[in-house]
């Protein structure tokens, strides 16, 4: 809509029809949990590393999602593996276990960079 006064800026527009979900669906193929989050955020509030590394499963997920994986990597490297978030995720996720699935799929495809 022309001249209503509002629109995405650059920095923030994320186009998903040009995102390569290659990782992303190869990480839900074996995590189906990872489809499953709804964001809800309690796994931020009760983690660990949050409040000194801004690690969040949350983010983590919809990063992957919009094709962010360098800051996904860089925020996951601050995960402490302590298993918290597994613990309060109202879903049922394992978080833990996606947590270090994202480290082997993602990690290696850096290492190949
Ligand atoms: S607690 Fe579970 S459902 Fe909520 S944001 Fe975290 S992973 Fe997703
Ligand atoms: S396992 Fe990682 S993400 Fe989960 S609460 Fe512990 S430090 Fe945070």
């Amino acid at each position: 809509m022309d001249g209503f006064g509002f629109r995405l800026s650059p920095s923030s527009a994320i186009n998903l029809d040009t995102v390569d979900r290659k990782l992303f669906d190869e990480l839900c193929r074996i995590e189906p949990d990872a489809l499953r989050c709804m964001a809800c955020g309690s796994c931020s509030a009760t983690c660990t590393a949050s409040s000194l590394s801004g690690m969040s499963v949350r983010k983590v997920i919809l990063n992957l999602q919009r094709g962010k994986i360098e800051q996904s990597v860089e925020m996951i490297s601050g995960c402490m593996l302590c298993g918290k978030c597994t613990m309060v995720c109202p879903r049922g996720i394992n978080t833990r276990r996606v947590i270090l699935t994202i480290c082997r799929l993602y990690k290696k495809e850096e290492g190949k960079k």
